[in-house]
């Protein structure tokens, strides 16, 4: 139940993951064929298959995004991150989210040295990611606790809380596979870019959950003015 994973080692799969990108959209497409032959012998589709077929676009649009989060090979528009500003930005875009499930947002933060040096809107992407999940993982309500504070000199840590329903261990062995879901209307990507995303700013992406107790995920990241600490084996 302690296991704290972490992830770094996964994430030099981009070529699996676009063997599953292009399985994953081959599935849209042959439903999208298929009403297409339908409309040219029966003559009219009605809007129930019309509704459809703008889903499967949306979705074969949504992996598209995603994967190419994930090729684009390094940080660009590097700029000074206010780490506290930005959860703040996202607090506000999903209290109402939240409220509807009936979970609580809580904030503590907790360090006069909120600076990251990256790419703003792919940190956003990760927190936003992260929070989401903890979000769908409490549909009967509850806690997301949104911590920020100092780790060591040189790096700060984001911790994300929730009281939702926990990962089982299978799940906790296969979440950063791509496509790797328990969700119904789930991608199984969130994870993976998130992972990805705080790899190539020389951060790390670590797991603590258990079924029922909860999920904690904790996002390290290189503090301002520092350099990157360049860990043992890292290419
Ligand atoms: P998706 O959200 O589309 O399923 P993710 O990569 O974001 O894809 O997450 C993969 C899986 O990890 C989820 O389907 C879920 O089983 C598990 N997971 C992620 N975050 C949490 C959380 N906070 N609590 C419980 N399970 C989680
Ligand atoms: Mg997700």
């Amino acid at each position: 139940t302690e296991e704290m994973i972490r992830r770094s080692e996964k994430l030099s799969v981009i070529g699996q993951l676009a063997a599953g990108v292009a399985h994953e959209i081959r599935n849209p497409l042959t439903t999208l064929r298929g009403f297409v032959q339908l409309h040219q012998t029966k003559g009219t589709l009605s809007k129930a298959y019309l509704d459809i077929m703008l889903d499967e676009l949306d979705r074969i649009n949504f992996i598209i995004s995603e994967f190419l989060v994930l090729a684009k090979p390094q940080v660009t528009a590097v700029s000074d991150v206010d780490v506290r500003e930005t959860l703040r930005a996202l607090v506000v875009l999903l209290d109402s989210e939240a409220g509807l499930s009936g979970v609580n947002i809580e904030t503590d933060y907790n360090t006069d040295q909120p600076y990251v040096r990256g790419e703003a809107n792919q940190l956003k992407q990760v927190f936003l990611n992260v929070m989401k999940n903890a979000i769908e993982a409490m549909p009967g309500g509850g806690r997301l606790t949104i911590a920020l504070g100092a780790e060591g000199a040189d790096r700060i840590a984001v911790r994300f809380a929730d009281t939702g329903v926990g990962m089982s261990e299978e799940t906790l062995r296969r979440i950063g596979e791509p496509f790797f879901t328990t969700k119904e209307e789930g991608t199984g990507l969130g994870l993976m870019v998130s992972q990805q995303i705080v790899a190539n700013h020389k951060g790390d992406l670590r797991i603590d959950s258990a079924p029922g107790a909860g999920t904690t995920v904790e996002i390290l990241l290189p503090c301002i003015g520092q350099a990157a600490p360049s860990l043992p084996g890292e290419a």
